[in-house]
């Protein structure tokens, strides 16, 4: 990655945990998650993760992306955790505050330990990531997915190049994150892709939805979801002092939109039925489909290109 001083070099901050298994708040459809760091860099715009650091007054949302809290002894901790009895055949999520593979992965491999746990006790497991290192893995996440499951998520944001730079400056190219996918589906694990937040005024329209439902499907994706964006608190002050600085012009829309934490309630309406028409017409199943259904068959990786619905 490349470092200046628009974009200094993080700091990383080596520290111990008391527990590694959380239990997840506000997310109804998941129980216990990991997140083997603290941090992340990077440092999307919107990143929902910021609210964390700055409620347990860790620091500010713009340290999120530069001051990198490492747990040291992540996996003796989950070793000891995983002997529950209480979290035996329990579904774990890999990355509800951070992502699990940013560079900081590639020396300490405290995801890789995890995943070895959760294979070890046939622990059903998800990720999300914006990483295409998740590929080191693919040995382990075809064996979890045998042994019990696996659900991985290509978080893609947009494919426009132009714009996946100003609002994801740290991810890697979202071309290497579907080429990740695609290797990752060829070994036989359950991946797709997951487009949130959708962001209003700038990846909201049905091109753009269209633009990453194409690729994924291009890409292989087992399945695509989206969802709106959310500004919860602290979150809104981040991504609005962004939008303020880059598209003043879509500032006072936020503001009117974007009392709370949700867009109002017309507009998610529009957008989720936007997103249903179009995850229809590229032949992706609805979430709960999905969980019921076998994965859509492969398409050939040169085939012809669906043409576009609407
Ligand atoms: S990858 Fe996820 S955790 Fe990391 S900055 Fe982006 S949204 Fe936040």
């Amino acid at each position: 990655m490349f470092y200046n001083e628009f974009m200094p070099r993080p700091e990383y901050i080596e520290i111990t945990c008391k527990s590694a298994v959380n239990r997840v708040q506000g997310m109804p459809y998941l129980k216990w998650s990991l997140n083997p760091y603290g941090g992340c860099v990077h440092r999307c715009r919107f990143c929902f993760a910021v609210q964390y650091r700055v409620v347990a007054d860790q620091g500010t949302q713009q340290d999120f992306g530069t001051r990198l809290f490492i747990k040291t002894n992540f996996i003796e901790v989950l070793a000891r955790e995983l002997q529950r009895p209480g979290l035996q055949g329990e579904h774990i999520t890999l990355g509800t505050a951070t992502d699990p593979y940013q560079p900081v992965e590639g020396r300490y491999r405290l995801t890789r330990g995890a995943l070895t746990l959760l294979r070890d006790h046939a622990n059903p497991m998800s990720l999300l990531t914006k990483s295409p290192m998740i590929v080191r893995d693919v040995d382990l996440l075809a064996d979890l997915a045998r042994v019990a499951s696996a659900e991985v998520f290509f978080s893609i944001t947009t494919v426009d190049l132009d714009l996946w730079r100003t609002v994801e400056p740290g991810t890697a190219n979202p071309f290497h994150r579907l080429r990740a996918m695609r290797t990752l589906r060829e070994a036989g694990v359950p991946a797709g892709v997951m487009m949130a937040p959708i962001l209003p005024g700038l990846t909201d329209s049905a091109a753009s939805i269209e633009a990453v439902a194409a690729a994924a499907r291009e890409h292989r994706a087992a399945y695509f979801s989206a969802a709106p964006l959310r500004l919860a608190p602290h979150v809104k002050e981040f991504y609005l002092g962004f939008i303020g600085d880059e598209y003043p012009e879509l500032l006072a829309r936020y503001e009117r939109a974007y009392p709370g934490t949700y867009a109002p309630a017309a507009y998610r309406e529009k957008l989720d039925e936007r997103v249903q028409r179009i995850r229809a017409a590229y032949g992706f199943a609805g979430n709960a489909e999905r969980r019921r259904a076998p994965q859509p068959p492969l398409i050939p990786r040169r085939g012809p290109q669906l043409a576009l619905p609407i």
